[in-house]
C-alpha cells in the first residue's frame, strides 16, 4: 500500500468520525455544559446498568418517532431489540451515538456519564461502538491495515505515517482477528472478502477500539445462513467482555443469541422479557399481525 493510500483512507475515517450535519445547532444546555475530555474506560457500572435511557422523545416535523422511551442494559449484557419497522430502533441508535439529539429526556452512560452532554465522536471515544447496516470497510485495504488504521484513527493520529502498533497492540490486533475469525484472510484486500466477512471486519475494526457498548444495526441482514451462524457464535463470545445491543429482524438468529428482548414500537417499549414470554404476548402479536 502507498502512503498516498493510507493517508487518504486515515482521512475518510477522521471524516466519517466526525458529526454528520444534521442541521442542529449546539445550543442550550449542550453548548454550556460541553465536555472536551471524553476518557473511555472511566464509565462507572457500580449501579448495574451500562445504559439508561428515561423518557425520552424526538419528533421530526411533529412526527413522533421516539415517545417516552426507557431503557436499561446491564454491563456485559446482550439485549436484542426487535420491533416493526418505523419502531424508532435505528433513531434510538442515532440518540445514544449522539446523532441525533432529544427533544426531552435523560441518556447515561454509565451512572455518571451524560450522553447529552457529548458530540457523536466525543461518544465513541468513551466507548461506544456503532455498527450500521452496511459494511464501511477500506476495500482497497488489507484485513490488516482496515484493523490497523481503526486503531491508529482512535488514538487520534490519523496522518502519522511512522505509526507503529506497540506490542499491546499487536497481541490485540491479533486476538481480534482470531475473534472475527478472519486470521486465515489477514492479508486479503477487504474488498475481496465475502459481504459477512466484511461486516465481521467491521466488528473487529470497532473492537480495535476496545467499546464497552456496541449498538449492532439488523447485522445478519444479506448474510448466508452459514455466515448468519457464525455471526451469532461471534455474539456470544462478545458477550461479558463487551455489552451490545443487537436490533435484528432473523428471528432465529434472534432465537439463538438472544436473553432479554425488547420490543420497540412507535417510538417506546411495548414489551419486554425472554423471546418465548415476548412472542407470546397479545400487544406484541397484534403488531407483528398488522392492525
Ligand atoms: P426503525 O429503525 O425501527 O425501522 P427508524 O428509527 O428508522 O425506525 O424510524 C422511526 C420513524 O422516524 C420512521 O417513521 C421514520 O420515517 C422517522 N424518521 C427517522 N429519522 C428521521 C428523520 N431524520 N427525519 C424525519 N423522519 C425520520
Ligand atoms: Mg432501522
Amino acid at each position: 500500500m502507498t502512503p498516498d493510500l493510507m493517508e487518504d483512507g486515515a482521512r475518510r475515517i477522521a471524516k466519517i468520525a466526525r458529526p454528520a450535519p444534521t442541521g442542529q445547532t449546539e445550543s442550550g444546555g449542550r453548548a454550556a455544559g460541553f465536555s472536551r475530555v471524553a476518557v473511555p474506560g472511566a464509565v462507572d457500572v457500580a449501579h448495574g446498568r451500562i445504559l439508561y435511557l428515561e423518557d425520552v422523545h424526538v419528533s421530526f416535523d411533529g412526527f413522533k418517532a421516539i415517545n417516552g422511551l426507557n431503557l436499561d442494559i446491564a454491563p456485559g449484557e446482550l439485549r436484542c431489540i426487535i420491533g416493526p419497522n418505523g419502531a424508532g430502533k435505528t433513531t434510538m441508535m442515532d440518540i445514544i451515538t449522539g446523532k441525533t439529539r432529544p427533544d426531552q429526556g435523560t441518556v447515561f452512560f454509565g451512572s455518571t456519564i451524560d450522553l447529552l452532554r457529548h458530540n457523536e465522536p466525543e461518544i465513541a471515544s468513551l466507548g461506544i461502538g456503532r455498527k450500521f447496516q452496511k459494511p464501511t470497510v477500506f476495500e482497497q485495504l488489507s484485513v490488516f491495515e482496515n484493523l490497523e488504521l481503526a486503531l491508529k484513527t482512535h488514538k487520534g493520529v490519523p496522518s502519522s505515517l511512522f505509526f507503529r502498533l506497540d506490542s499491546a497492540q499487536q497481541d490485540r490486533l491479533a486476538e481480534v482477528l482470531h475473534t472475527i475469525h478472519l486470521a486465515a484472510s489477514v492479508r486479503r484486500m477487504a474488498g475481496n472478502l465475502s459481504h459477512g466477512q466484511k461486516q465481521w471486519l467491521e466488528i473487529g475494526m470497532l473492537l480495535m477500539q476496545e467499546p464497552q457498548l456496541l449498538l449492532l444495526d439488523e447485522p445478519v441482514a444479506g448474510m448466508t445462513d452459514e455466515e448468519t451462524v457464525r455471526t451469532a457464535e461471534l455474539f456470544l463470545t462478545l458477550k461479558g467482555k463487551h455489552s451490545l445491543m443487537v436490533v435484528e429482524h432473523d428471528m432465529s438468529f434472534i432465537r439463538t443469541i438472544s436473553e432479554k428482548v425488547t420490543v420497540l414500537c412507535d417510538g417506546a417499549v411495548l414489551a419486554e422479557g425472554t423471546l418465548d414470554q415476548v412472542q407470546g404476548d397479545e400487544r406484541v402479536i397484534e403488531v407483528y399481525l398488522g392492525r
